[in-house]
């Protein structure tokens, strides 16, 4: 199997006013296998959306290294580290962050205009993908005219655009309602399986954490059982 990223030793502490720090994470050390569904889980407050943070380079670690395809990404600086990021990683956040003056359609394709591609074929792409999430009804349609599984759903397309490495979820369903949420977390299942696309994704939906090939805990800043 192969392995894509790789975390050694990672820290992260956040600085609280002069004195302060708070220490979040203490060492994690992570090997994610193309392909893998990983579900992340442990209590509020862990560190569970810091690290993903840090895999998905949104974030720096205090120390420690992640490697993506054998790429040490946090010896480069923040311009080619942001070029990483939207070319290795999808995110999918707990609330959408969808722009809200642009179609299901525009935001779906915005991670493919910063690479500043062919205005139909990103369209087309665009197109397909909200297909494939089946919101080909609403391409049309803005984040304040969708439901919140919706909204979901043109995030997940938006997070797929770049055929990212690896797709990131952090608590994806938690502003959903439990049938909606189920709905959401079959879509990322089935389209991980069909297109072999790695998803780390955090969770408190113990059914859920039970269907992916590995279960992470966090706790004290440690991954407790891998
Ligand atoms: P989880 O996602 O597991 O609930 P987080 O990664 O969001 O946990 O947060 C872990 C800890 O770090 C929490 O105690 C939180 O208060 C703290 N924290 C998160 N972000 C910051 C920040 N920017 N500055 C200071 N402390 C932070
Ligand atoms: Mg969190």
């Amino acid at each position: 199997m192969k392995i894509i990223c790789q975390t050694e030793n990672l820290v992260k502490n956040y600085p609280m006013g002069k004195d302060d720090v708070v220490h979040v994470l203490h060492g994690v050390d992570l090997e994610i296998n193309e392909g893998e569904i990983i579900a992340v889980v442990g209590p509020s407050g862990v560190g569970k959306s810091t690290l993903l943070h840090i895999l998905g380079a949104l974030d720096r670690p205090t120390s420690g290294s992640v490697k993506i395809d054998n790429m040490d990404i946090f010896s480069y600086d923040d311009v080619k580290l942001a070029r990483i990021r939207n070319q290795t990683v999808g995110f999918v956040f707990q609330s959408h962050h969808l722009l809200p003056e642009f179609s299901a359609l525009e935001n779906v394709m915005m991670p493919g205009l910063i690479r500043r591609q062919d205005a139909n074929i990103l369209k087309q792409k665009s197109y397909d993908l909200l297909k494939e999430v089946g919101l080909e009804h609403r391409v049309q349609h803005r984040p304040a005219e969708l439901s919140g599984g919706e909204q979901q759903r043109v995030a997940v397309a938006r997070a797929l655009f770049n055929n990212p490495r690896m797709v990131l979820a952090d608590e994806p369903t938690g502003n959903l309602d439990t049938k909606t949420a189920d709905a959401l977390h079959n879509l990322l299942w089935k389209i991980s399986r069909d297109h072999r696309q790695t998803l780390v994704i955090v969770t408190h939906n113990q059914e859920l954490a039970k269907k992916a090939d590995r279960v992470i805990e966090l706790n004290n800043g440690r991954i407790t059982s891998a």
